[in-house]
This record gives structure tokens, sequence and C-alpha cells, in this order.
């Protein structure tokens, strides 16, 4: 099981970036994302909307207490932090694959210490200040060493896949 945690959500400012940070999620593996920050059920509504279409089980849920859910978490699951401070992932990626359960935080907003002190490890996808999403989309796949992108959503609709144009297929 891989759960995103998602810290620091906020309203307007922050609306397209979570629900990004959903869909890749989504689309890359990940089983839940668990939204902290500024309540938005809006967010919530669109991925839902997105499963129910295209497949699969993933969840997404709001949190109002991010670190008693952080600590919650941390009996049964190794707490990961995305930052560029972090330990590369091409250094520890191994080590993380023997993890059955992991929670990987991805910030909004700047992550406050008490974050960082529950976080088992800090990793960085290169050491430069860059986008949340684009952090988690190379981690899980890193972490699934490319096998995510073959997995199957049996959703409402799909794509037949195809070199030009477009062809949906729906089975409502
Ligand atoms: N503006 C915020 C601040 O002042 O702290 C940070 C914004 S940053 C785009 C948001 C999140 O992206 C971070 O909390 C971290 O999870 C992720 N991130 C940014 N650069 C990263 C990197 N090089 N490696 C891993 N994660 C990174």
């Amino acid at each position: 099981m891989i759960k995103i945690f998602r810290y620091g959500h906020r309203i307007k400012r922050d609306e397209r970036a979570t629900t990004h940070v959903c869909l890749a999620a989504r689309a890359l593996g990940a089983d839940e994302v668990i939204i902290s920050g500024d309540r938005d059920e809006g967010v919530l509504e669109s991925v839902e909307k997105i499963t129910g279409r295209w497949g699969g089980n993933f969840k997404a849920r709001l949190c109002d207490s991010p670190a008693a859910e952080i600590k919650k978490l941390k009996k049964d699951n190794y707490i990961v932090q995305l930052t560029m401070y972090g330990e590369p992932i091409q250094k520890i990626e191994a080590e993380l694959r023997k993890k059955n359960n992991l929670v990987v935080i991805v910030g909004s907003q700047k992550v406050p210490p008490n974050i960082y002190n529950l976080a088992d490890a800090n990793v960085s996808i290169t050491n430069q200040p860059h986008s949340e999403i684009a952090a988690l989309a190379v981690f899980l796949d890193r972490y699934f060493e490319g096998h995510e992108l073959d997995k199957k959503f049996d959703g409402k609709i799909s794509i037949k896949p195809g070199i030009r144009g477009k062809s949906v297929v729906t089975c409502e």
C-alpha cells in the first residue's frame, strides 16, 4: 500500500496543484491521498468523478490534524517526506522497496519541523527546488520501477492506445 499525504492544502491557491497530486498519485499506482490544510470537498469530488469513470480503487480523504494523523500512520507505515533536502532517490530507492506500506508526504506551503521530525526518511528528487507533482511522479516511477505504467484500471471508459488519432472505449 502506498498512501500520499498532501500537507497544507490552501483553497483557491492550491486547488489545481492538489488535484494534480491526486491524479498523478492515482495514475502512477498509489492507493490513497490524504489531504491536510483547508477543508476542500471540491478536490475530493473531482477525484471521485475521475475514479468513477476511469476505474481503480483510488481513495482521497481530508484530514484535520496532520501531525496526529501521521503519528497514527507511522504505526504501520514507513513515512517518507519528499523534500529537496533529502537523500537522493537513486541512493535510497532499493531500501524503500523493502517496505510494504509507505506514506509519502508532499508539501504545498512550508512544511514545519514537527512534520519533518515525524518522517522516517527525507527523500529528494534532485536537490533543486521544483514541483511537488513532478517530484511525486518521479518518486512513484522509481519506487515501482516502471511497472505502474502497466496498471489496469477497469473503468467505464478507457483508451485504445494508438499512434495517431483518438480512440475511447465506453462500457457503461
Ligand atoms: N513554497 C514552499 C515553501 O516555501 O516551502 C515549497 C513549495 S514546493 C514546490 C512544495 C513541495 O514540493 C515540497 O514540500 C516538497 O514536497 C516538493 N519538492 C520540491 N522540490 C523537491 C525536490 N527537489 N525533491 C523532492 N520534493 C520536492
